[in-house]
């Protein structure tokens, strides 16, 4: 078990030794929990799958607590709970937009996840309009486009090559009407960074739009809507140290405003009348209402909003010279494992945040994430993350992927046919 010690260790260590740099972890919710329950407090439990969820911050639990008996319906009552939870809600829309420096006149839809927010934007793409993905997408990039009439870029090698290809691959679309370009700001796989505002400046430069996955980005970085110059960002709580269970989509609102409502009830519409031939005439909200109907996650978008503020408070600087220590300090001990590969798409030297993800010669993924867990306390994931096209070009494998996003590994000795991710950041 020679390459598993040496390496858990090495993760081990990195985990232990992060209080010795620059910053402490933010506050997250189940470090008191976690340690006894997965090690009967032997030693420590390290939470290393961030990629896929955040723990909560203290302080998001906190402000929810503080404001969970006074909960009332919203946008629909006259009473004093009521007010005050219609308050609370659009103060965390307007929250959110200060997070994401939008511009005015966007607009922010709460959702439930980044990838209801794709599906949202995917079902108001004007009638023929073309769609750019790089192969390389997390599925909920790569798939939501359905009823469009999609082209699948391949996998860059390098930041430049990603922007000459979608380039090029606009230059040549015949005809030339709407376009939508969709992109990862940070890799859920190899945590690289991609370069969204030349995409995003190509895009225009052809009459695209251009949507930004932050997915993986807005927990590490600030994102800058504006700054940027994407057309919509799209992320999820529950990747920014909220609960589960609400997600943005922020951006222009002119193709909002233009398609039917996402879905269709109270809430979206303004005006409801019966026709004199019997049917029903509808006047649908012009705002973020408009997709969001039914009764709202509050406390969801105020668990969003707290998370904002909590990221902005502490400073995203701060953050990221933390989170890029413990990236060296990781990717180090796994040099220092002959056995293990550490999966890149753009070169070692790429700017990434604090995904990493390896594989260990002769071993099955899946039982070197499972032995991570049981004998050392480390939590992290195996498999191919949801990214199945990119992890197969990244193992140089052509296997197909059975079962969810997981996959069986390669026999001792044949090539590893999925991986093992570790995940961290500023509660880490
Ligand atoms: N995009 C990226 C880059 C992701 O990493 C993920 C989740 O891992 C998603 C989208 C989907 O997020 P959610 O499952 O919250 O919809």
């Amino acid at each position: 078990a020679a390459p598993a010690s040496a390496s858990a260790s090495a993760a081990a260590s990195a985990a232990a030794d992060s209080d010795d740099c620059c910053a402490a972890p933010l506050p997250v919710l189940g470090r008191d929990v976690l340690v006894p329950l997965v090690t009967g407090g032997e030693v420590g439990y390290a939470a290393l799958d961030y990629a896929a969820s955040t723990p909560a911050l203290q302080r998001v639990w906190d402000d929810v607590a503080a404001y969970a008996p006074y909960y009332g319906s919203v946008h629909r009552g006259a009473g004093y709970l009521s007010q005050l939870s219609t308050d609370l809600f659009e103060n965390s829309r307007a929250a959110v937009a200060e997070f994401l420096g939008c511009r005015p006149g966007d607009q922010v839809v709460f959702t439930r996840s980044t990838t209801d927010s794709l599906n949202l934007l995917a079902a108001v793409l004007p009638a023929d309009c073309q769609v750019f993905v790089f192969e390389t997408e997390h599925h909920a990039s790569l798939l939501p486009w359905r009823d469009a009439q999609v082209t699948y870029l391949n996998a860059p090698r390098s930041p430049q090559q990603a922007v000459e290809t979608l380039d090029r691959a606009l230059a040549d679309r015949e005809p030339y009407g709407p376009a939508l370009v969709c992109v990862t700001g940070a890799s859920n796989v190899t945590g690289e960074l991609w370069p969204v505002r030349e995409l995003a400046a190509a895009a225009h430069a052809h009459g695209a739009r251009i949507v930004l996955d932050a997915a993986q980005l807005a927990p590490h970085h600030p994102v800058d809507i504006a700054g940027l110059d994407v057309d919509w960002v799209a992320f999820s709580g529950h990747k920014l140290y909220a609960p589960f269970g609400s997600g943005v989509l922020a951006g222009r609102s002119d193709w909002l405003q233009d398609a039917e409502p996402y879905l269709a009830g109270g809430g979206a519409s303004r005006k409801v009348a019966r026709r004199t031939d019997g049917g029903v005439d509808v006047e649908w909200h012009t705002t973020a209402a408009r997709h969001e109907a039914g009764s709202p996650n509050v406390i969801g978008a105020y668990a969003v909003a707290s998370a904002c503020k909590a990221l902005t408070e502490a400073g995203f600087d701060t953050l990221i010279a933390r989170e890029q220590h413990l990236i060296a300090k990781v990717r180090e001990g796994l040099a220092e494992v002959p056995e293990v590969r550490v999966l890149s798409l753009f070169g070692d030297d790429a700017p990434r945040v604090g995904v990493i993800s390896f594989v260990v010669d002769g071993w099955n993924s899946s039982h070197f994430a499972a032995a991570l867990s049981a004998e050392y306390g480390i939590g992290v994931r195996d498999g191919l993350f949801c990214a199945h096209p990119l992890v197969r070009t990244l193992l140089g494998s052509d296997a197909a992927a059975p079962g969810e996003c997981g996959a069986p590994d390669a026999a001792p000795g044949e090539k590893s046919l999925n991986a093992i991710r570790v995940s961290f950041g500023a509660g880490t």
